[in-house]
């Protein structure tokens, strides 16, 4: 092999939201390997092939080394050809930043803070999502801020602060582990998606005997270790956690203490659960009956038990009403504040969870503390020292559609690739082509850099300092392992200096204060300012992480020894709201014309839009090219032949892909993913919305297939 490392550095891995930690081996400035540690706190030695086996992309030839612009801009001239950008020319930064400054200055003079939309990134540190935060709102004057969280579990977020006040996972894995006695994993392909806690769920039905209940539409590998599988239709979610909390009533097995103590609304949810008999539940569902007894059975006599939920849930027009179901059956069975059991939506990103808790939302400040609120917005005035905007800002998916329509004039995207991950692709591709002034800080020429005006190469994990926050609430170190590639920067180095140059400019200019400045030496003080204005986050720092604690949110003083566990003795809002919901017709369903169904998500080799994946030689040796999955019946009516290669057609564009022929899939579905831009699934999928969280129904695609 490659020898012995020059070093090896402790860091967390920049894929998914299970937080593994590991040793980057360092030699000669470049990373050689990955290897685990039995110090790790959750994982220890276990790591997933994307942690262990991908991190080629950092040192990959298509890195962005140096900004640039377009031509037009350095002729200061106005965009003359609404398709075509022109040009790229390479710049140094000061010309850059410049260019920036000026232009967004320009716009908000003209049209105001409001006509520019900031994103930030899920895969950037807790304090480079703080800068952007405080940049949209102290800089610029905008609450359009938001990131990915809006298209995986903003409907977690939002169902979880109207049954208990604040929505997070609730407890830790290896409580979950340690204590639950069941398992309820729906809508979550946790062996893929979050593999290390997959392993571990197996790990505890194998050696303690923990009952696992999956409800997927999928036969995902999970189900080989579960008691019960059932497989509820899609978009039928509500009618099927109905029914079985109407069993459980029936049978006695709620828990009335927990119920009379510390819930309301309990009469009305209970009225509600007469609309869902389990005959007509199994009809809705197409679970058969005995199956709907036997999940109710285990879930009222084995506590506490764990929920997980992911994009199976999240992801629908009724993804907020899921979620208050899941959070209604857990009040029901007493399971919440306890050891063992818990809500716990497992975040994707490895600092979605991060992203959320450091304003990266249009809502709220950090840690949650509202904009439209008095006290909350004052408080941030005193301390950024500017006036700020008591009105939300828009989501993602209401951002993009006002860039076609000219209310938003430009955006700032740190690290998103919406050209892949958004639904409707080609609505977003139109968008973006009409929208006036694009910034993107990439450490690649993403697909969305085709719709750019300026490029900022920001840098990897592996080449900065700072925190990632996992699905658990626990704070994490990233340190630093190699040098940034050519003129590349930390993306906290580049939002700071852009914000000063940006303050230098403009008229807006803010009053002295502790926090109001721009001049960090380093994350480590970011985590300070943070810390000194975000009470869950009141008593990080980097000395008690590099000490080794682990600290959960909320963290209440530097003497709090954090939270593992949320929700004991009362709930963030006092007593747990019980909420009736009601199942509601999908946005999309099968017709005459498109009568078969698409399901979307990732596959365990890939990482969203697939720019850091595509690039990692171990991962694209096992899967180089995407693929779809067809039931067997379904590949036999179609006809399919030796090369397999399918079209999928729905209302808004097809693709074509080789099929991969499984009853991992019910007959009438396909599942296809987002990876791959020659047949992303997202050129298919449909942008409805749900009311309140804004969600897209990624999961409910009506397509019709055939040979290509
Ligand atoms: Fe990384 Fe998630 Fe795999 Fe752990 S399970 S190595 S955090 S991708």
């Amino acid at each position: 092999g490659l020898g012995a490392p020059d070093k090896v550095v402790r860091t967390t891995c920049s894929y998914c939201g299970v937080g593994c930690q590991f040793d980057l081996n360092v030699k000669d400035g470049k990373i050689i390997r990955v290897t685990s540690t039995p110090d790790a706190p959750v994982n220890g030695m276990r790591l997933c092939v994307k942690g262990r086996y991908g991190y080629d992309y950092v040192h990959h030839p298509d890195r962005l080394t140096q900004p640039m612009v377009r031509e037009y801009l350095l002729k200061g001239e106005p965009r003359k050809d609404k398709k075509n950008r022109g040009e790229w020319v390479k710049v140094d930064w000061d010309t850059a930043l410049n260019i920036v400054a000026g232009k967004l200055n320009q716009i908000r003079t003209e049209s105001g803070a409001d006509s520019i939309g900031v994103l930030s990134s899920a895969k950037c540190t807790n304090e480079e999502n703080y800068l952007m935060n405080k940049f949209a709102r102290q800089v610029l004057g905008t609450n359009n801020i938001d990131h990915c969280a809006r298209l995986c579990h903003a409907s977690t977020v939002a169902g979880l602060a109207i049954s208990y006040g604040s929505g997070a996972m609730s407890n830790t894995m290896q409580d979950i582990v340690e204590n639950a006695q069941a398992i309820f994993v729906t809508g979550s392909n946790t062996t893929e998606q979050h593999p290390v806690f997959g392993t571990m769920i197996r790990q505890a039905v194998l050696k303690r005997g923990v009952k696992l209940i999956v409800a997927d539409p999928r036969r995902i590998d999970l189900v080989d270790f579960a008691t019960l599988h059932l497989q509820q239709r899609p978009g039928t979610d509500i009618a099927l956690l109905n029914g079985l909390m109407n069993i459980i009533l029936q049978k006695g097995w709620a828990d009335e203490q927990f119920i009379a103590e510390r819930t309301e609304g309990f009469d009305e949810f209970k009225a509600n659960l007469q609309n869902y008999p389990p005959e007509k539940v199994s009809e809705i569902t197409g679970v058969p009956l005995e199956q709907l007894y036997q999940a109710a059975e285990i879930m009222g006599t084995c506590k506490p038990m764990a929920v997980f939920w992911a994009m199976g849930i999240t992801q629908h027009i009724v993804g907020v009403q899921n979620v208050l179901t899941l959070a209604n059956l857990q009040m029901l069975l007493g399971n919440m504040g306890v050891p063992g059991g818990g809500v716990n939506p497992l975040r994707g990103q490895n600092n979605v969870q991060g992203a959320c808790d450091m304003g990266g939302l249009p809502n709220v400040y950090p840690g949650y503390q509202p904009v439209a609120s008095d006290a909350a917005r004052g408080k941030f005035e005193t301390a950024w020292g500017v006036s700020l905007s008591p009105k939300p800002g828009m989501t993602v998916t209401e951002m993009i559609p006002a860039d076609g329509e000219g209310k938003i004039r430009a955006l700032y995207i740190l690290g998103e690739n919406p050209v892949m991950t958004d639904p409707d692709v080609n609505h977003v591709r139109h968008c973006l082509e009409e929208l006036e002034f694009l910034v993107l800080q990439e450490i690649f020429p993403s697909e969305t850099s085709a719709y750019a005006d300026v490029l900022l190469p920001g840098v990897t994990f592996a080449e900065k300092e700072g925190t990632f926050t996992n699905t658990e609430r626990r704070i994490q170190r990233v340190r630093k392992a190699v040098e940034p590639v050519g003129q590349s920067r930390p993306d906290w180095e580049i939002i700071s200096d852009l914000a000063r140059r940006m303050i230098a400019v403009s008229n807006r200019k803010p009053a002295e204060a502790p926090q109001s400045g721009w001049n960090y030496g380093s994350p480590a003080e970011i985590m300070d300012e943070v810390a000194s204005i975000t009470p869950s986050y009141a008593g990080v720092s980097y000395e008690r992480l590099d000490r080794g604690e682990n600290l959960h949110w909320p963290v209440k003083g530097y003497d709090h020894p954090g939270t593992p566990i949320l929700h004991i003795g009362q709930f963030t809002r006092g007593k747990g709201l019980f909420s009736p919901t009601t199942d509601v017709p999908p946005a999309e369903k099968p017709d005459a014309e498109f009568p078969m169904l698409m399901n979307t998500g990732r596959v365990l080799y890939h990482w969203h839009g697939g720019e850091m994946t595509r690039r990692a030689k171990g991962l694209m040796e096992v899967y180089p090219k995407p693929l779809i999955e067809l039931n067997p019946e379904d590949a036999l009516r179609i006809g399919i032949n030796g090369n397999r290669m399918v079209k999928i057609t729905s209302r808004r564009g097809s693709i074509v892909s080789e099929a991969w022929v499984t009853n991992r899939v019910p007959e009438g579905m396909v599942y296809a993913n987002f990876h791959f831009p020659e047949s992303n699934a997202n050129e298919l999928t449909i942008a409805a919305l749900d009311p309140i969280a804004k969600i897209p129904e990624f999961k409910i695609t009506a397509v019709k297939v055939e040979l290509a």
